[in-house]
C-alpha cells in the first residue's frame, strides 16, 4: 500500500513537501487542510486532490471518517502543533509534525501520550535523519573511522527578514532562532556525537531588541557535555548569514559538512576525502522512509518519533533556563 497524506497549513514548507512528494513511490498526497478556501481550490488543481478530501480548521476532525487519508502532516506555525496533533490523534489518524514538534517539553510529552493512547504514529519532520551524506558520516563514525569522538561544532543561522512574520511572534513561534534553526544544531549534536548530552550552558546576545521582542531569541551560543567526555559548541542565530556548518572531531579523524542542514545538496569531507553519497531531495526520501515506518514498521537508523522530538524540546527548555540562570543546567534524556 501507499501512504496517503493530507497536508495541514498550506504555506511555504507545505508547498515544498507537496512538490517533493510527486516523486514518491510509497507516499501520495491525497488531502489538504487550510483556512483559506482559495488555497484549497488551487491545491485541488495543482495536486489532483479531490474536494471531498479538503478540510478547514473547523472541520478537520471529520477526517476520522475519511478512508482515503492515513496521515496528517502538520506544517503550521510552531505553537499550533500541540492542539492540532491532539485533534488528529483523536480522529484516529497518524501524524507527522514539523519541527519544533511543540514549544516546550511538557506539550511535547502530552502529544506523545495522546498518540500512544490513540494507537497512532507520531513522527517529526526531521528530514536530515534520512539525508545520505549525513548517514554516510554516521556510518563512518559507527565503524570507528574517526576513533573516539571528542568534539562537535554546529553553526546554524540566517538573517531573518520581515519583522511582522510569525517566526518573530512569540505567541506563534514559541521563541526565536532556537526553535526554528538552532534545533538543527541540537539535533545534529546528538546524532553526530551519537550520545545524549548530560549538561548544557548557554549565552544570549541581542543586538536588535525592537525586531527581536522579549522571548524571541536572536543569537544564542550553547555548549553540551556528553557522558563519554565529548563536548559540543553550537551557535543559533537569526542575525548572520552563511551559517550552516557541522564539524565532528575524533581521535583518529574528522568530518565537516557545509552546508549541513540546508535543502542541499549537502556537501562534506572527512580525513579520508570527499563524501560521495548521492543527493536526493530531502523531503522525497523522508516521505518514502516515513511510509515504510508507518505502514511496514521500519526502524530508521536515527529515530524520528515523538520521543525524539521531546528530547530536543527538553534541551531547548534547558538552554532557555541556562540563558536565564547563567549556570550549567543538567539534562536527563535517558
Ligand atoms: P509559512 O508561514 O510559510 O506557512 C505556515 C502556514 O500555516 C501558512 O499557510 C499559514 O496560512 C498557516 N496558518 C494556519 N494557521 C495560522 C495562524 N493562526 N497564524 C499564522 N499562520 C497560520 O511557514 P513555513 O515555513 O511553511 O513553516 C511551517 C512549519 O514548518 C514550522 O513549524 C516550521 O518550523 C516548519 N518548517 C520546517 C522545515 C524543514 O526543513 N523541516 C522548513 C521550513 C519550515
Amino acid at each position: 500500500p501507499v501512504l496517503r497524506v493530507a497536508l495541514m497549513g498550506l504555506g511555504g514548507y507545505a508547498n515544498r513537501v507537496a512538490d517533493a512528494m510527486k516523486s514518491c513511490k510509497k507516499a501520495k498526497l491525497t488531502g489538504a487542510i487550510s483556512g483559506t478556501p482559495a488555497k484549497l481550490t488551487d491545491w485541488q488543481q495543482r495536486f489532483g486532490i479531490p474536494e471531498k478530501n479538503c478540510y478547514n480548521y473547523q472541520t478537520f476532525d471529520q477526517i476520522k471518517n475519511n478512508p482515503d487519508i492515513d496521515v496528517v502532516y502538520i506544517t503550521t506555525p510552531n505553537a499550533l502543533h500541540h492542539s492540532q496533533v491532539l485533534r488528529v490523534a483523536a480522529a484516529g489518524k497518524h501524524v507527522i509534525c514539523e519541527k519544533p514538534m511543540a514549544i516546550n517539553a511538557k506539550e511535547g510529552q502530552e502529544m506523545v501520550d495522546a498518540c500512544k493512547k490513540a494507537g497512532v504514529h507520531l513522527l517529526v519532520g526531521y528530514r536530515m535523519h534520512f539525508e545520505p551524506k549525513t548517514l554516510e558520516v554516521i556510518g563512518m563514525r559507527n565503524s570507528g573511522e574517526f576513533g573516539k569522538i571528542m568534539f562537535f561544532q554546529g553553526q546554524c543561522g540566517f538573517r531573518i527578514g520581515d519583522p511582522t512574520q510569525w517566526r518573530l511572534n512569540k505567541e506563534l513561534a514559541g521563541g526565536g532562532s532556537m526553535m526554528d534553526i538552532g534545533i538543527y544544531a541540537i539535533n545534529g549534536a546528538r546524532y553526530m556525537v551519537g550520545e545524549e548530552p548530560i549538561w548544557v550552558t548557554a549565552q544570549e546576545v541581542k543586538t536588535d531588541p525592537v525586531k527581536f521582542k522579549p522571548g524571541v531569541d536572536e543569537t544564542i551560543q550553547f555548549q553540551f557535555g556528553f557522558p563519554s567526555g565529548a563536548v559540543a559548541s553550537c551557535l543559533s542565530t537569526y542575525n548572520m548569514n552563511y551559517l550552516d556548518r557541522f564539524y565532528l572531531n575524533g581521535e583518529k579523524g574528522f568530518a565537516e559538512l557545509q552546508p549541513s542542514t540546508g535543502y542541499g545538496p549537502i556537501r562534506g569531507r572527512t580525513n579520508k576525502g570527499e563524501l560521495t553519497a548521492p543527493h536526493v531531495t530531502h523531503q522525497t526520501i523522508q516521505m518514502e522512509e516515513m511510509a515504510d515506518i508507518i505502514l511496514r514498521g521500519k526502524q530508521p537508523l536515527i529515530p524520528v518519533n515523538g520521543e525524539e522530538g521531546v528530547k530536543d524540546l527538553k534541551i531547548i527548555d534547558a538552554i532557555y533556563a541556562a540563558v536565564k540562570s547563567g549556570r550549567k543546567e543538567p539534562l536527563k534524556l535517558v
